[in-house]
């Protein structure tokens, strides 16, 4: 199984990219933000309290995202060719979560983290946020959002290259360069 983890951060790519990879490689895509979004447009209790945590920009709790990524584990098809997880893991310790759920399971993951400067990330979620209405997606939340990634998710880059399953990609120009960079490695990871 060829499991790619998403890094980087919001706006970087991350979405746009998964799509890609799922029409070239067949991969399933799991993106807990969609999953978490899911959950919130059901209108349930539990949906109300993650949108009062996403509206303002937090994180939801470790042990709950990590359950969620137990279930999805747990119910991934026999002939599964690999799974991109996309906004997973985003603290540490969901890495570590992460390697021992797939170490149970004989699989492993690479880390493909996208990189973009942050005056770019920013123009691309208020266009986003303009057009598609994600409430988390005005400026104030993206920069709360920014500082709890650079805080908190961008040390698990440093997970990934010690353990030697890490590659660094430029998201900066556009969708079509990021891939070209990205078909390169997945060619050589898939083999
Ligand atoms: P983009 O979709 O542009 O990459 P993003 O990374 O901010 O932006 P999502 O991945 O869709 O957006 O996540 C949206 C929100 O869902 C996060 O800001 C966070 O509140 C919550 N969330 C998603 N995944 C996790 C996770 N693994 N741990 C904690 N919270 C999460
Ligand atoms: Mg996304």
């Amino acid at each position: 199984m060829l499991n790619i983890i998403l890094g980087g951060a919001p706006g970087s790519g991350k979405g746009t990219l998964s799509d890609i990879i799922v029409k070239n490689y067949g991969l399933q895509h799991l993106s807990t933000g969609d999953v978490l979004r899911a959950e919130i447009a059901s209108g349930s209790k539990l949906g109300q309290e993650i949108n009062d945590i996403i509206s303002l920009g937090n994180l939801i709790p470790d042990a709950q995202m990590i359950q969620l990524l137990q279930n999805y584990i747990a119910t991934l098809p026999a002939d599964c060719k690999g799974v991109i997880f996309d906004g997973f893991p985003r603290t540490v310790e969901q890495a570590h979560a992460l390697t021992q759920m797939l170490d149970e399971h004989n699989m492993d993951a690479y880390m493909l983290d996208l990189y973009a400067e942050e005056d770019v990330i920013i123009e691309r979620l208020l266009n986003r946020g303009k057009i598609g209405g994600r409430a988390d997606d005005n400026l104030e939340t993206i920069k709360k959002r920014l500082r709890i990634y650079n805080e908190t998710t961008r040390p698990i880059s440093d997970y990934y290259l010690r353990r030697h399953k890490y590659f660094l990609i430029n998201s900066n120009i556009n969708p079509e360069c990021t891939w070209s960079q990205m078909d390169v490695i997945l060619k050589q990871l898939a083999q």
